[in-house]
């Protein structure tokens, strides 16, 4: 059986081999955070655009300057001033964080380090050329490449496409992900269960793991576990670009997703990953579409969400996979597993001390979505590790949604 580590690199691999361009479109800097960038973005002028002082001073010749020296100030120059005058030998002038060096001045003196009577000002420490000022061009020259195609948007990115202009820039399409749970238990969120029913809150979570992957969530419902209805809502989510499907892949009598899928033409890459929860996931294509068919019960859902539709995602939506961000913790508290699987445990991550720290939250297993609601991270057990004393290290994967 595939560890989890390859069956991604699989997903990876097969999607990548069937490269295909998205579409595109305008997106307002505002309305971007998460596209990915269709577009380089180049500087409009230099950075900064002029020498830029990073304290509140006087700007001098820093010869001029030196300890016990005194200068007569000439002005002051406040942030947006413009500044054409160039800074006579022999004076200072006073200038505030953020506004422009005058010609001349090659370097900025803090405030606190000075002393003034009227309009002289007396010099506490030498000065040294370059001090507390950001040189013109110093982060980035005109015409530089800003940001590169491919890119994911964050808040940073999005500032810079800002900064230098580009208040609309161009995107590659979210690739656009079906969404259909399985299960003659399973009944809309609006509706009253009876007592052997459940609500359907896997279309819930894929539609906001979709979200926040950057995909376009399409919602199909839930499809009954029959042949017909199964048949007719995958050859619905076979429209989109990736179809996610949950439940109905484990082995049971009326697990019929894999056997649909089979009769409509599905090549499957991997149909179990040696993983728990999440042991039966199904990865396959099917015509144009990249279908994932995912262990119903809540959790699992999630996981295998987390580490195999987010790099599909990304590939599809022309940016470069994401890696998994895995972090290390030391655990607070022994762990016995079973051995031959990757464990993922909800966890606790904490910033208390030192090092950071995870500890297992106690849970009734994949089915325990209150659990989750404790935990910010799963904790990863490897397959060859039966204990886990308290104190050694471990892997930590994040929920992206609360770290
Ligand atoms: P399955 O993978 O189809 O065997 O489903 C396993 C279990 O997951 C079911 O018995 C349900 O308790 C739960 N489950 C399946 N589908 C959903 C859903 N859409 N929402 C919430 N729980 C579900
Ligand atoms: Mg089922």
């Amino acid at each position: 059986m595939l560890s989890y580590a390859d069956a991604r690199a699989l997903v990876i691999a097969q999607i990548s081999q069937h490269p295909r361009k998205p579409a595109t479109s305008l997106k307002n800097v505002n309305d971007a955070l998460g596209n990915v960038l269709a577009c380089e973005v180049r500087t409009d002028r230099d950075y900064p655009p002029f020498h830029r002082s990073t304290r509140d001073g006087y700007a001098v010749r820093a010869a001029d300057a030196s300890a016990g020296s005194k200068l007569k100030c000439v002005g002051e120059i406040k942030a947006g001033d413009t500044v054409t005058e160039p800074l006579a030998p022999g004076t200072c002038i006073q200038i505030m964080t953020g506004a422009a060096l005058p010609a001349g001045a090659d370097a900025v003196v803090m405030i606190e380090f000075t002393e003034r009577i009227g309009d002289t000002v007396m010099f506490q420490r030498a000065t040294s050329s370059g001090q507390n000022f950001v040189p013109k061009g110093s982060e980035a020259r005109a015409n530089d490449l800003a940001l590169k195609r491919g890119l994911r948007l964050g808040y940073a990115e999005l500032a810079l496409a800002a900064q230098v202009g580009a208040a609309e820039v161009v995107c590659y399409n979210r690739p656009r992900v079906a969404i259909l749970s399985t299960g003659d238990e399973v009944v809309p969120i609006t509706e009253s269960p009876s007592p052997f029913h459940i609500r359907n809150s896997n279309s819930v979570s894929l539609t906001a793991q979709v979200r926040l992957a950057g995909g376009e969530p399409v919602p199909l419902g839930n499809a009954l576990d029959r042949v017909d209805d199964l048949s007719a809502k995958i050859e619905r989510g076979l429209k989109e670009d990736i179809l996610v499907i949950s439940g109905g892949v484990s082995m049971g009598k009326y697990d019929l997703v894999e056997t649909v899928l089979k009769s409509v033409g599905t090549e499957f890459y991997f149909d179990a990953v040696a993983i728990r929860p999440g042991k039966p996931a199904v990865f396959g294509r099917c015509r144009n579409t990249f279908v994932f068919g995912l262990p119903g019960n809540p959790v699992s859902t999630m996981v295998t969400f987390q580490l195999f539709v987010i790099p599909a995602i990304d590939v599809l939506g022309g940016a470069r996979p994401r890696q998994l961000p895995l972090l290390e913790a030391n655990i607070v508290k022994t762990l016995h597993e079973k051995p031959g699987l990757t464990h993922f445990l909800p966890g606790r991550f904490e910033w208390t001390g030192i090092s950071p720290e995870v500890k297992p939250l106690s849970w009734q297993g994949s089915g325990d979505i209150a659990a989750l609601t404790k935990s910010n991270c799963f904790i990863v057990v490897p397959a060859d590790r039966q204990d886990i004393p308290a104190g050694e290290k471990v892997s930590v994967l994040p929920r992206l949604d609360v770290i």
